[in-house]
């Protein structure tokens, strides 16, 4: 009997997968600094879900979330599934909106030469697709300034994502009431 095949178009690729590590080097690329709250680096944090993707979770070490991106091999859009997702990890829930969500693809050329040659290896038809969730600060009903915090306590049900005080260094979580990130001295 012939060993599995790894030709194209088998059972094997009906449904989204892991992105070769060629490609998941690419996507993390090195973030700037925190903007308009501490100026330290920014830092993307991993996160495994049931979704074979690529999670990347863009806060300072004061908590302040800058973006969470999401990408997989894919037929299809997982704009969808990730909004799930994310309000499954937003208090509240209604904190992730859909016109805040963003669907992206990307293409071996932009990804570098390593990653362009893993990609003409994947069965026909998928691609690297993905979804970028990214909420600034802005100024709430009563003119008070607010922007989006993580919070990083919760390893087993990942990140907890929330509203406070713009200014605020380092606001409390509303699951576990405890501060976000240490910030570490420089
Ligand atoms: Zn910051
Ligand atoms: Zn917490």
């Amino acid at each position: 009997m012939a060993p599995r095949s790894r030709e194209r178009g088998t059972a094997m690729s009906a449904g989204p997968r892991r992105l070769p590590t060629s490609v998941i080097a690419a996507l993390r690329t090195s973030a700037p600094r925190c903007y308009r709250h501490c100026d330290r680096p920014i830092r993307a944090r991993v996160l495994r879900t049931s979704l074979p993707g690529l999670w990347q979770i863009y806060a300072c070490p004061g908590g302040a979330l800058s973006v969470v991106s999401f990408f997989e091999l894919s037929r299809r859009d997982p704009t969808p599934e990730v909004g799930r997702a994310l309000r499954g990890m937003a208090r509240p829930s209604g904190l992730v909106r859909a016109h805040d969500l963003r669907s992206a693809r990307r293409h071996g050329p932009e990804l570098g030469p390593r990653a362009e040659r893993a990609l003409a290896r994947v069965p026909r038809g998928l691609e690297v697709r993905g979804t970028y969730w990214r909420l600034y600060p802005f100024r709430d009903a009563r003119g008070v300034d607010r922007r989006p915090f993580a919070c990083f306590r919760h390893p087993r049900r990942g990140p907890v994502f929330f509203i406070d005080l713009a200014g605020a260094e380092r606001p409390a979580c509303p699951e576990c009431r405890r501060p976000g990130t240490r910030i570490r001295r420089a």
